[in-house]
């Protein structure tokens, strides 16, 4: 038997070189070698006769070498090498640059296969192969005249040792293919039957050097539905093992339906059916014998908080502590005077711990905190300290979850493992979401309060900016305010603060000079944005400029508008966000866009923007347009490096998301699939050990 964990040492012939720099690639054993695959292929099936060999195009010809021979590389000259090949219709040339090796190695009389690009060459009125691959007819064509995997090449430079170029590593791939047959299946076959999926084996084997287009595609989509599997299996256990864990802390929080009534009945306006499914489907969660872990998403201004107010109310009113999580000072004291106003008629007044909190407040509050005496703390990141302590933490809220990391999430469930309830105002598609948050349920408000307005968009090119300017002003002379967003050029925050101060002082001199502007950037002391925030909201400045680091996640309905500079550098979801910021009062709003450059592809995007007023569309506009990785970011977000599968295919991943419940169902501990659990345990690197 071959065994795939054979290191490469001895399952390659090679060199040194190349095997440092493949273990530098993270491939040391044959099966990681196996799971490097092609990024693509060319389509090499048609051997043609040399008669009909057409110039300035890939052709495949087999024959028989009639001649090879280096010319001598005089004085530093490229050595080239040239041949001449011949089959019963006639004969064509070839030549190679820098690959002297094929001079000595291949012999006069071999028969070949060769294929590459031609050129004709009128002064000697011949067809001439350019750099071609070669390849010595075999029992099976490896290079030449098949469906030709082709490898992402790692060093540019040809004489490189240890280079590892397409080429080599498709005859090494070649050499290693009978291991394939000795990958253990780790798939149960009731899925392989249920989801028509080819086994494992054959998947790797024909993803390398498949025969047909049918057997391609079948293979890449077993690998592509594995990733997507493995990935949902591994995040439905965590869930699954967090819950049995969790479960003896006993949080259940029996629903008070007239508590529920008598705080609708309390808010100025009636809740949306969307507010009321979400608060319905948390209700039902903090019943359950495990915490929750639920993730709200729902566009900017679509009333997350309120349904947050509503199950903190629950929470508080059945003895049990609850915290409010913002990701800065701005948000969390916003937040504070709007919980302080929706849960006062039931006696409940917040306090506030941030990072510029006094120290002896601090203390304070950490006292109480561990006393059980504060029902409601709302705080930013000074909140998971390590020192902060909680008596009995029975929900915890965090507003705008990307904004925390892993490890502040997993603090949270240190406070005795209380009821989560994450918010994002990043519309993640349905399908996305279930990758990147597998472990989470989602509630969605898909639905604004009514009466909201549309907010009118449009593109200003350079010409027509002096303009937009006067309008603008005209505007603000009619009593409306405008926010000014100056975005990220530099990935650092104080070349950042630079520009936007430039651009404040420019705005303040040539464009506004009658009219009062403040500055928000992130490099201000929390103090300083704060009284300028204030002073905005209070209508003392008309015009807020701000850098995207700076939430500007503040209620301020008389502003009506919302310019955007160079908005072809930020993403759909953001710049969704920052308009969002405008059109929250009674008065028609404007998004105003200025593009930095006019791409057809960002003219493409920003025109979605123009067209199209649900974060839930935009999220799936961008994905389409731009993929995964530059819509949510790389490693940060937690996208998964994914080989094989696209994060825009939706039906696959229902499929495997399918499959993964189905597997949990049947044997949440995985025990009588010991390879899978395997499976899931090496890709996931780390053990479970809540
Ligand atoms: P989000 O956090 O989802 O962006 P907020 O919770 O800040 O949104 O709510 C945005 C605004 O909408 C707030 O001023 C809030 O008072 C208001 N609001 C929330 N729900 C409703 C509703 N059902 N009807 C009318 N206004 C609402
Ligand atoms: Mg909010």
């Amino acid at each position: 038997m071959l065994d795939p964990s054979t290191p490469l040492s001895k399952a390659l012939r090679t060199t040194k070189e190349h095997l440092r720099r493949l273990e530098e690639l993270g491939m040391k054993t044959v099966s990681d070698f196996l799971l490097y695959f092609p990024m693509r292929y060319t389509d090499q099936r048609e051997v043609g006769r040399i008669i009909d060999i057409r110039p300035d195009q890939v052709n495949v010809v087999r024959g028989v070498l009639e001649s090879i021979k280096n010319s001598p590389a005089w004085g530093g000259r490229m050595p080239i090498t040239n041949g001449v090949v011949r089959d019963e219709t006639g004969s064509v040339e070839a030549v190679w640059f820098r690959q002297p090796y094929l001079g000595r190695t291949l012999k006069a009389g071999s028969e070949v296969m060769v294929s590459g690009k031609v050129k004709y060459r009128p002064r000697k009125r011949v067809f001439s192969f350019q750099n071609p691959t070669i390849e010595v007819i075999r029992a099976a064509q490896v290079h030449t005249a098949r469906i030709v995997p082709v490898y992402h090449e790692t060093d540019l430079a040809a004489e490189k040792k240890g280079k590892l170029s397409s080429k080599w590593l498709r005859e090494k791939l070649f050499t290693l293919l009978p291991f394939t047959e000795f990958f253990p299946e780790y798939m149960p076959e009731e899925i392989l039957k249920t989801y028509g999926l080819v086994p494992l084996q054959q998947a790797i084997k024909h993803v390398h050097f498949p025969e047909t287009e049918e057997e391609l595609s079948q293979g890449k989509h077993r690998l592509a539905f594995d990733e997507l599997f493995l990935l949902q299996l591994a995040a439905l256990k965590r869930r699954h093992y967090f819950r049995k864990i969790a479960a003896d802390e006993k949080k259940q929080i029996p629903p008070n339906w007239e508590l529920v009534k008598s705080f609708t009945a309390s808010l100025p306006w009636p809740l949306t059916n969307a507010q009321k499914k979400a608060t319905y489907e948390i209700l039902k969660d903090l019943e359950k014998p495990f915490p929750m872990s639920r993730l709200l998403e729902g566009d900017v201004g679509s009333g997350k908080t309120v349904v947050a107010a509503a199950a903190i109310l629950q929470a508080i009113k059945n003895g049990w502590q609850t915290c409010f999580l913002a990701p800065t000072e701005i948000l969390a004291r916003q937040h504070l005077l709007t919980l302080s106003k929706m849960l006062s008629p039931f006696d409940i007044q917040p306090v506030l711990l941030v990072g510029s909190t006094s120290a002896k407040e601090k203390k304070q509050t950490a006292q109480e905190l561990v006393s059980g005496n504060i029902p409601l703390t709302v705080g930013t990141h000074a909140l998971l300290q390590e020192h902060i302590g909680f008596a009995k933490l029975g929900l915890a809220v965090v507003d705008e979850q990307h904004r925390f990391g892993v490890r502040q999430r997993e603090k949270l469930k240190t406070f005795g493992s209380p009821h989560v309830l994450s918010m994002t105002a990043t519309p993640i598609p349905r399908t996305l979401a279930l990758i990147l948050y597998g472990d989470q349920d989602l509630s969605l408000l898909d639905e604004m309060p009514a009466g909201r307005q549309k907010i009118v968009t449009r593109i200003v090119p350079e010409n027509k900016r002096t303009e937009a300017y006067r309008w603008i002003e005209n505007a603000i002379e009619k009593g409306r305010q405008a926010f000014i967003i100056f975005p990220l050029i530099e990935e650092s925050d104080l070349i950042e603060a630079k520009a936007a101060t430039q651009e404040f002082e420019r705005l303040k001199r040539e464009v506004f000079p009658n009219i009062s502007i403040g500055l928000l950037h992130g490099q201000l002391p929390a103090k300083e944005k704060e009284q300028t925030m204030k002073m905005f909201a209070q209508g003392m400045y008309s015009i807020l400029v701000s850098t995207a680091v700076v939430e500007v996640g503040v209620d301020v309905p008389n502003a009506t508008i919302m310019l955007i500079e160079a908005a072809d550098r930020f993403g759909l979801a953001q710049l969704h966000q920052f308009r969002g910021r405008v059109g929250r009062g009674s008065d028609q709003s404007y998004c105003f866009l200025f593009p930095a450059s006019v791409s057809p592809n960002s003219l493409k995007r920003l025109n979605a923007l123009v067209n199209h007023h649900s974060g839930f569309q935009l999220a799936e506009i961008d994905l389409q347009l731009r993929g995964p990785g530059e819509v949510y970011g790389t490693a940060q977000s937690g996208i998964p490096d994914l080989r094989m599968a696209n994060l825009s295919d939706s039906t696959t991943i229902k499929q495997a998301r399918e499959a993964a419940e189905h597997m949990i169902a049947i044997d949440p501990e995985l025990k009588k699939y010991p390879e899978l659990e395997k499976k899931i345990a090496e890709q996931e690197n780390i053990a479970i050990d809540y």
